[in-house]
């Protein structure tokens, strides 16, 4: 019989749990690392091996698969005390796939490739709803031939994989999706305070928007939430405004003004000041409205 292909698999967040849940579910023995030992514990029910640090995910796995908040953790995790650089073995790929942008992937990249290990970027687009279902769309950045040895892996947790280009590219293109997602978040939490200080309701926004130029994911999918007041995640609120840092940041690095990104910024910061971080980034719209009519709008 052949021996079950090994693969690394750290941190188990909202998306993280359903893609290592779904590589068990197609057979692969899944060796994985969280700081929260309870989200450890419920993959290991699974049939997940749960493993102390990232060094010891990293000696028993080819391939080792990250999927973490943010650039400092990303770092901390590959580069840190008892991380995946310790225990990496020659010829292994890290898959990078949360959004992090560029640069953290182009240092880590160097550090693994002084042992001989390689790593491309591969976030993803779509949610929760996909990552369980192996639909997600994947963003591969990196050396082509080191993708395709990964290419089983990538097509088991997505239904699409673009090609963005050489290393980072795909952080990069995963940035400008989020950058039009977060801004129009941002646009219909403006548009909320709007219909609701004139006493329009939501359900007439929306069908007046259906199916105009003015129609988006957000219009089906977050206005209903900000209507039920349900606020569960979802993509968390924290993770939006990461996001849209990242964006502005990219464009700092680049010498780039982003006007558009870098106002819409500042009602990620309100819903933030609000305490609403792990609440669904359609509570954006909500914190909009709090922040109107607790007339604090400098
Ligand atoms: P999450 O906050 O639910 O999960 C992150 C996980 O990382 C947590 O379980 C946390 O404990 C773990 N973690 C933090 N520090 C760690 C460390 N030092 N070592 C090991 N584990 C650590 O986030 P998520 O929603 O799963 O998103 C993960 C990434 O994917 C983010 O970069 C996000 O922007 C991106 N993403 C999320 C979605 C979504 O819909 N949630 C969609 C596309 C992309």
């Amino acid at each position: 019989m052949d021996k079950k292909q090994q693969v690394g698999f750290i941190g188990l967040g909202a998306m993280g749990s359903l893609m290592a849940t779904h590589l068990l579910s197609n057979s692969i023995e899944v060796h994985v690392y969280d700081i929260q030992s309870t989200l450890c514990n419920e993959i290991a029910e699974k049939g997940g091996i749960v493993h102390p640090h990232p060094k010891s995910v990293a000696e028993h796995s080819m391939v080792i698969i990250c999927m973490l908040p943010n650039p400092s953790v990303v770092r901390s995790v590959i580069l840190g005390e008892n991380g995946v650089l310790e225990g990496v073995k020659r010829e292994s790929v890290v898959i990078d796939m949360g959004t992090v942008g560029p640069s953290v992937e182009i240092e880590c990249a160097e550090r693994l490739q002084e042992k001989g290990a390689h790593l491309i970027d591969a976030p993803v687009g779509k949610g929760v709803w996909a990552a369980g279902s192996g639909e997600l769309t994947i963003l591969a950045g990196g050396d082509k031939e080191i993708i395709a040895r990964v290419e089983d892996i990538l097509n088991m947790l997505g239904e699409k994989i673009i090609y963005c280009g050489p290393l980072g590219s795909g952080q990069v293109v995963k940035l400008s999706n989020n950058l039009a997602s977060c801004v129009n978040m941002a646009a219909l939490s403006e548009l909320y305070v709007l219909a609701q200080k004139n006493g329009i309701d939501i359900d007439v926004i929306q069908e007046a928007l259906n199916g105009t130029a003015a129609d988006s994911w957000h219009l089906h999918n977050s206005l209903p939430r900000v209507k039920e007041d349900e606020f569960s995640p979802g993509f968390k609120t924290k993770l939006a405004h990461k996001d849209l840092e990242l964006v502005v940041g990219l464009g700092e690095e680049l010498g780039i003004d982003l006007p558009v990104s870098s106002n819409a910024l500042s009602w990620y910061n309100n819903a933030i000041d609000k305490g609403y971080e792990d609440l669904d980034w359609s509570a954006l719209a909500k914190a909009a409205l709090e922040k109107v009519e607790s007339k604090s709008v400098k």
